[in-house]
């Protein structure tokens, strides 16, 4: 029976600097059998579903056309929210049967199988263009596999932490997935630790508990694996996050706040989740309104618009969206990352808490943590990748990030990888790339945003807003 030659494994929200000895050392120990690279960087911005389908294209958000975990369609005149699959179904159908602008590389495969116990939405992200098989509590497809998939396992009810169900993924791999269906490629999503982190924040037992916990059963996979699978040693596994996480500084009621904005629905139109807005409206007056509006509030970050030299958007003090990678035929007239800072917030809990906080967009996953915004904190993740395809006890200090995971794997199936944004993993250079900073400046305010540049390509370190 053939094993599958690439199993991903999605830790959600696992911060590259929550790794240690102490919280993941299963994570650790694989990353002493292959290859750590330590400077991984998510993409802005780093909303799950987001990052999902750069994961899954190996390219930037303006060339998958996902441009927010909510978006306003402009086809269907309503905001639309990516958590729920029925409702990515209504915006493809909008857009000409096109959910994403780019294949995954599961169609350049040929199929595979992707097990997910996170969002319908990312789940079916994963599967953009329907090529795999996919194994989700509600969003399977095609739909008639899964009673097979129920009888082989009960799907538990989500958690706090959400471990029942990570655990079900995993052992579904193990009990089904793997021996039945033999995938060339195998996807596994995991909900933890970024679940737990949106309630309780990067800090505290219940995270811990998230984060240990979710090591734990990735060892007692990998464990498993090696126990039941002769084929194991032909087997690259890559093991990665999709974005970081930082504690919420405060809870922004957008929809108040911008009550007081005349024109809403007419002029312009907001779409917003968590640690970032996305603003769209015809004329450039309306927009420079939006921009004034905006810099007045404490919890406005930087800001991003279409257009313009390369560097400035085309609105006055703001930097182009195709800088962050957040340009193209489907992105916002202006995209708002909220405000982030350093270090800790005054009265915070300390004790074995992660540096970084940031405001969030009010709404119902909770007041500990949040992502989706351009501090390092959010864009710094992790990947560790072993089999027989990686060095063992190679650390990686050239720049990667989520656009490299479809070139990585497309190349292990022997497949091209051109015009993609990403590099493969195995082809990593020793070149640690070169940062450069590029500011805006006007009335006042500084906006700065940072990138690790290499062989062409670019790896997002933050962007921030100052008052100059
Ligand atoms: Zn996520």
């Amino acid at each position: 029976m053939p094993s599958p030659r690439v199993i991903a494994i999605q830790f959600d929200g696992l911060r590259a600097d929550a790794l240690s000895e102490q919280s993941t050392p299963n994570l650790l120990a694989a990353a002493e059998r292959g290859a750590w690279f330590r400077n991984h960087r998510s993409t802005f911005p780093t909303s799950t579903r987001v990052c999902v389908s750069s994961l899954a294209t190996g390219v930037y958000p303006e060339k998958h056309g996902l441009p927010g975990n909510s978006l306003y369609s402009r086809e269907l005149g309503r905001t639309i929210t990516t958590g729920r699959h029925e409702n990515l179904l209504a915006w493809e159908r909008a857009m000409g049967g096109r959910l994403l602008l780019r294949d995954t590389f599961f169609e350049a495969v040929g199929g595979g199988v992707i097990i997910s116990a996170a969002s319908s939405g990312s789940a079916w992200l994963w599967n953009a263009g329907r090529a795999a098989r996919l194994i989700h509590p509600v969003a399977a497809y095609p739909d008639e596999g899964r009673e097979t998939i129920e009888e082989v396992r009960e799907i538990p009810a989500a958690g706090e932490p959400d471990l029942p169900r990570c655990a079900w993924a995993l052992d579904l791999a193990l009990d089904y997935v793997i021996p039945k269906l033999a995938p060339a490629v195998l996807v596994i999503h995991l909900s933890e630790p970024d679940s737990t982190q949106h309630h309780q924040g990067a800090a505290g037992a219940v995270h811990r508990q998230a984060l240990e916990g979710v090591d734990r059963l990735f060892g007692a996979f990998w464990e498993r694996f090696q126990r039941e699978r002769d084929d194991w040693p032909q087997t690259n596994l890559l093991l990665f996050s999709d974005h970081g996480v930082v504690t919420i500084a405060g809870m922004v009621d957008l929809e108040a706040e911008l009550a007081d904005l005349p024109g809403r629905g007419e002029n312009w139109q907001v779409a917003h989740s968590e640690g970032a807005a996305l603003f769209y409206a015809q004329s450039e007056k309306t927009l420079l309104e939006l921009v004034a509006f905006l810099r007045t509030k404490d919890w406005a970050g930087p800001l991003f618009s279409q257009g313009g030299s390369g560097v400035e958007g085309s609105l006055l003090g703001t930097m182009s969206l195709g800088l962050a990678g957040c340009g193209g035929p489907r992105a916002p007239d202006l995209l708002m990352g909220f405000q982030w800072g350093d270090g800790f917030l005054p009265g915070e809990n300390r004790a074995g808490a992660l540096p970084g906080w940031g405001y969030s967009s009010a709404n119902n996953k909770g007041s500990g943590g949040t992502h989706g915004s351009c501090s390092p904190y959010e864009l710094r993740n992790f990947m560790i990748a072993c089999g027989p395809a990686f060095p063992a006890g190679a650390r990686v200090d050239a720049p990667t990030g989520n656009i490299d995971l479809a070139p990585t794997i497309l190349s292990l199936m022997g497949q091209e990888t051109s015009g993609l944004d990403g590099e493969t993993l195995t082809n990593f250079s020793k070149e640690t790339g070169e940062e450069r900073v590029y500011r805006v400046e006007s009335k006042g305010f500084a906006q700065t945003l940072s990138r690790t540049e290499v062989d062409g390509r670019f790896y997002l370190n933050f962007a921030r807003l100052e008052k100059a």
